[in-house]
């Protein structure tokens, strides 16, 4: 009997659990994504065309074989399993609050298919699900030291052995809805894709993962491994890439990143209105700034221009390439939050416009954690200096002079990190006196109580 197989957060076909499911000896699978209208308005240009990308090479590497359709996935998933008589859906689980909602659309409209056509998820996008890994009595861990040593001690599968060999594919020309892919020629930074992730992999793992540890903090040497694109679409999963990572100082400072991810995806599936509003609610007393002078400020911050070297060249890596160095999204978002005072919803937001891997999980929490009101956050009087951690983690303003153009030029002896005395013409002036600024947000937590 055919079966679906519905992509959704795992592009790939290595290592796959539904596709195991999905390949039933003496039946057939119609692999199928859905163009959901509703993602394509959440996602800037260059998430969704790497999204596309992503698919175009999935189809190939189907030979064809894989059906876009467009629509609510309650109803495209059951109008194509009524089309070819499907038995089952098979899909990797999501666990974000809106993955969740869409999955209940589809399985009542599929319960309502003759006796019910089930939704079978099998496989997540994490190493260890949602909701696995929890303290003695049950409930969901809210600290990451304790979370971590019971994840790596709770452990994962080994990777499935699959591929485009594992099931018997039905031709998707004889099933009617199929729409083009998309391609808006927007240009991406790195390529997309299965193929394009192993190969980013490899590459990490023999020039940057020894140094790991050391460097992953430095904007300047560029180090890190760029995989979280590939990470939030599946078209690699962790459970592959973890087996590189061996016992050295690296390695395990990778995979404790790894745990973050994870721990942020439970966190969001336990508590999911934290994907918007704080998750301590506690800080809904927080003033925010607000009106014609916050927005200015909001603009100057979306465009690099405060006046802040660090700061500036990490907005216009984010607007450039659609990616920004960790170090530099902390130092960014605390500059949102506590010298601009403004709401960390709506750098969250704009952050999701631009990034390629933008992710609810790591990205609303990313957030909370400066602003304070997540999980195991940042204690609120933990303000950054933009000047000193630009001096710490840029020593000598290579990342700055890279993203700033008006700095690139500064003489070599100059402090590119305050460029007060020489700041070339163009370049705008500090918008806010840090250290008032820094005591106006101490002024404000401490009304909390
Ligand atoms: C304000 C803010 C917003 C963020 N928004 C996102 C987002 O939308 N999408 C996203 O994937 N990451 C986000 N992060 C986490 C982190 O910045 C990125 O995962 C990382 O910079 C991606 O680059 P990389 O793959 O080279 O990372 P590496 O350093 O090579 O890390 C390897 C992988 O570990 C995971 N990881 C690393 N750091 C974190 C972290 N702090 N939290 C959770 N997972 C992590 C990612 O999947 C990453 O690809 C955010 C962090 C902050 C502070």
């Amino acid at each position: 009997m055919p079966t679906l197989l519905w992509f959704r957060r795992d592009l790939r076909l290595h290592d796959l659990p539904p596709l195991l499911d999905a390949a039933q000896p003496d039946g057939e699978v119609l692999a199928c994504y859905v163009l959901d209208p509703r993602l394509a308005r959440s996602s800037g240009p260059r998430r969704l065309q790497y999204l596309h990308d992503a698919l175009r090479e999935l189809r190939d590497n189907l030979d064809g074989r894989l059906l876009v359709v467009s629509g609510r996935p309650e109803e495209r998933i059951p109008a194509l399993v009524e089309a070819v008589g499907a038995t089952s859906v098979h899909v990797s689980a999501d666990y974000t609050p809106f993955g969740r909602r869409r999955d209940d659309a589809v399985r009542d409209a599929l319960n309502g298919i003759g006796d019910g056509v089930p939704l079978e998820p099998s496989g997540s996008p994490y190493l260890v699900a949602p909701g696995r890994v929890t303290k003695g009595d049950g409930e969901p861990y809210k600290v990451f030291t304790p979370f971590f040593a019971a994840w790596r001690k709770h452990g994962w599968r080994a990777p499935a052995r699959t591929g485009p060999e594992s099931a018997k594919w039905i031709d998707p020309a004889d099933v009617p809805g199929g729409v083009d892919i998309p391609d808006d020629g927007v240009a991406l930074d790195l390529p997309a894709g299965e193929r394009a992730a192993r190969a980013q992999w490899e590459e990490f793992v023999d020039t940057a993962l020894r140094g790991y540890a050391d460097d992953r903090n430095r904007p300047d040497l560029d180090n890190t491994s760029r995989m979280s694109a590939h990470l939030k679409f599946g078209t690699i999963h962790p459970r592959s890439m973890v087996g590189d990572l061996g016992r050295g100082k690296g390695g395990q400072a990778y995979l404790r990143e790894l745990a973050f991810r994870d721990f942020y995806a439970s966190v969001l599936h336990e508590w999911p209105h934290s994907v918007w509003w704080n998750w301590n609610r506690g800080f809904d007393a927080i003033k925010p700034d607000e009106g014609a002078e916050a927005e200015k400020a909001f603009e100057a911050w979306k465009n690099g221009r405060t006046g802040f070297p660090i700061v500036d060249a990490g907005m216009r890596q984010l607007a450039e390439i659609g990616w920004m160095h960790n170090r530099v999204r902390m130092i960014v978002a605390s500059f949102l939050v506590k010298d601009l005072h403004l709401p960390w919803q709506w750098g969250a937001r704009w952050f999701l416009e631009q990034l390629v891997d933008g992710d609810m999980a790591n990205n609303q929490h990313g957030w909370q954690w400066t602003a304070g009101s997540g999980t195991d956050a940042a204690p609120y009087f933990r303000v950054f200096n933009p000047t000193t951690q630009g001096r710490k983690f840029d020593p000598d303003g290579t990342y700055i002079r890279r993203w700033v153009a008006e700095l690139a030029d500064l003489p070599v002896d100059a402090d590119v990190h305050t460029p007060a005395d020489r700041r070339p013409a163009g370049y705008p002036e500090p918008i806010v006196d840090h250290a008032r600024e820094r005591a106006e947000a101490l002024r404000r937590y401490a009304d909390l109580g």
